[in-house]
């Protein structure tokens, strides 16, 4: 079978300066036999030197991510760097859109279809663009994440990590340079079809962030992630400078422990957090309660915390379905 992309571009790779295009993925929905979905892709070349693959709008509804990359996209001038960046700000772009996490063509998350596949569905197709022609042009991969519609996340910058130590150790080191208050180790249970999960198998040095909340545009996590993206491309070489961030001593390195990190609605109905993100709470304390507002006598079911530990996120929307994670704990990171 022929695995090559359907997509193309009339994006030169290999040319200096900056080119601002799209790639043309053949779309034949009722109305329209021969058109294409066009996604944007920006490249950003001054002479020999790493190639940085930087990605928002894996989810539609995380919009800080698309806003800074259109900043520099339009304000970075190529002398500033040595090297090249492949700048995707809205990889996901009919659930960009939609300012949906999914997307609305074929109702899949784009950052569970990794390596995707050239013949399937439209998430399917962009997803094996990024793995088999993106991922092996890059050297480092920056991902842009942010809390969306149901979550709301310290602002963070994520390690995914690797069992290689070299690689881990060079991905800590870039996670960090990004400068966030807190750093997250973050492996989504262990899922290889994650975009982080991937570029760290293919061997990229790869950076993730989850930055605002709530479906929303916060301006602390636009500031960080215009600070934080030209941090690591100073850690990487590309730009001059050193990184700046917070002090030493106001640093996190923390990680999610596992399964037992996460608190799921017991019910559905409406739940009551009783803590606000970034307290500090223990295994077994009382995470919160599913309300039942059309029966106020039926006392509310409780929900637990499984671990001991900082409350990194929390659910935005107060209505919940049975299973829905309502929060999510870290501990210290001490290695692995
Ligand atoms: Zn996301």
């Amino acid at each position: 079978m022929n695995e090559r992309s359907l997509i193309h571009t009339d994006i030169d790779f290999d040319r200096d300066g900056r080119q601002v295009s799209e790639l043309h993925l053949p779309h034949s929905p009722h109305t329209d036999a021969w058109g294409v979905m066009p996604i944007p892709i920006a490249v950003i070349k001054n002479g020999s030197g790493p190639t940085v693959l930087m990605e928002g709008g894996n989810h539609g509804d995380e919009y800080e991510g698309p806003i800074v990359l259109g900043r520099i996209i339009r304000d970075l001038d190529p002398a500033e760097i040595r090297g090249r960046l492949i700048i995707i700000p809205a990889i996901n772009i009919p659930a960009v859109l939609a300012g949906q996490r999914t997307s609305p063509v074929d109702g899949l998350n784009f950052n569970r279809c990794f390596p995707g596949d050239p013949h399937g569905s439209m998430t399917q197709q962009i997803v094996h663009y990024v793995h088999s022609v993106l991922f092996p042009l890059a050297d480092a991969f920056v991902d842009l994440h942010s809390g969306g519609s149901s979550l709301d996340i310290l602002p963070s910058a994520v390690v995914e990590p690797s069992d290689n130590p070299d690689l881990m150790a060079k991905t800590l080191d870039a996670v960090q340079a990004f400068g966030a208050t807190y750093t997250v180790v973050l492996n989504n249970l262990g899922d290889p079809r994650t975009s982080t999960a991937s570029a760290v198998e293919n061997g990229l040095i790869t950076v993730g962030t989850e930055l605002g909340r709530g479906g929303a545009v916060s301006l602390d996590s636009i500031e960080l992630a215009e600070r934080g993206v030209r941090n690591v491309l100073k850690h990487l070489g590309l730009m001059e400078g050193e990184p700046n961030g917070p002090r030493d001593d106001e640093r996190n390195l923390v990680c999610v422990p596992g399964s037992d990190g996460y608190v799921y609605a017991p019910a559905a109905g409406v739940y009551e957090p009783l803590h606000e993100k970034g307290a500090l709470v223990e295994k077994g304390e009382l995470a919160g309660m599913v309300h039942f507002l059309d029966d106020p006598g039926r006392p509310p079911v409780e929900a637990h915390y499984r671990s001991s530990g900082r409350l990194y996120a929390r659910r935005q929307p107060g209505r919940v379905a049975r299973g829905n994670c309502v929060g999510v704990v870290v501990v210290a990171y001490r290695g692995s």
